[in-house]
């Protein structure tokens, strides 16, 4: 599956990453690198986990202009210091809080610390990106776009995800909030609800050692069966949803989750 054909335009923008090493992520990171954005990969890893050349090297190869920025963003204060490294670039237009972890496990089995582990990363992760990126954007009064990845979790349950879908239904509201309290200050808050999509997100946390390889590809029969287009997207498949967001054509839109799911939320 190749990337779409619109074109998007963000010459002269900066657009920060986080989980922009892999999976989702680093599509998303090439396509605004190839609209002309200089883009600041976010991530635990600079070593992609389903790609050889990292990233940023990978745009600049293209001809476009990135760095990457080591940043767990379970800590705050490493989501700050990205949001600061990205004012050396005039600061953030665009920010994806996009980084984040999965497991498995049946509710009567969970660990309470694998929940919080979990939590942290999405959940807390998503909120100091949403609310680093909204200070940097209102202290310099400038505009700006915030597009959070949300997940067919936002909404629909699945046996073994008690943690995995609380968390993202968490960024459904959040994104709301956002959406809300940041309007009137011409900054938008929308998110990005994929549905099966083929990356290394089953192979789990690479922070946490305790977390075990806890599924196959997405791409396997027993998670595309409820999928009406019967397969799993392809990263650069979702991708561009990101920059439509993020563009001038979204500029009336806020709050907003724009499922990419092969059908999954019209059953
Ligand atoms: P992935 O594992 O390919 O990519 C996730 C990236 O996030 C990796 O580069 C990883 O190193 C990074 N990351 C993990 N923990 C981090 C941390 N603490 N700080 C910074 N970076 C961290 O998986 P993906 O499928 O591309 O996942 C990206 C996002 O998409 C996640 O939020 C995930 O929940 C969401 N999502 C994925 C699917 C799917 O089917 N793959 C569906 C819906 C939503």
């Amino acid at each position: 599956m190749t990337a779409g054909s619109a074109t998007y335009e963000f010459t002269d923008r900066v657009a920060v990453v986080t989980g922009g090493s892999s999976g989702i992520g680093r599509a998303v990171a090439r396509r605004f690198g190839e609209a002309g954005a200089h883009v600041v990969v976010a991530d635990v890893r600079e070593r992609p986990r389903d790609a050889d050349r990292p990233t940023h090297e990978a745009i600049r190869d293209a001809g476009g202009s990135a760095d990457y920025v080591d940043c767990d963003v379970s800590d705050p204060a490493e989501v700050e210091s990205v949001v600061e490294a990205a004012r050396e670039y005039g600061g953030v237009d665009v920010m994806v809080n996009n980084a984040g972890v999965y497991r498995h496990a049946p509710l009567v089995e969970a660990g309470v610390d694998a929940f919080d582990r979990l939590y942290a990363v999405n959940v807390r992760g998503a909120f100091a990106g949403c609310r680093a990126a909204a200070r940097d954007m209102l202290d310099r009064g400038e505009p700006g776009c915030i597009v959070n990845t949300a997940s067919i979790s936002s909404r629909y349950a699945q046996v073994g995800h008690a943690a995995y879908d609380a968390s993202k239904g968490a960024i459904a509201m959040l994104t709301r909030v956002a959406a809300l309290e940041l309007a009137g200050s011409e900054i938008r808050v929308n998110a990005v609800a994929p549905g099966r999509v083929d990356t290394r997100l089953g192979d789990g946390d690479d922070a946490d050692a305790s977390a075990p390889e806890s599924v196959e590809g997405w791409d396997a029969p027993e998670f595309t069966k409820d999928v009406p287009m019967g397969r799993a997207a392809d990263p650069e498949e979702v991708a561009g949803s990101y920059l439509f967001l993020a563009c001038e054509d979204a500029s009336y839109v806020t709050g907003h989750l724009l499922y990419v799911d092969g059908g999954y939320a019209v059953l």
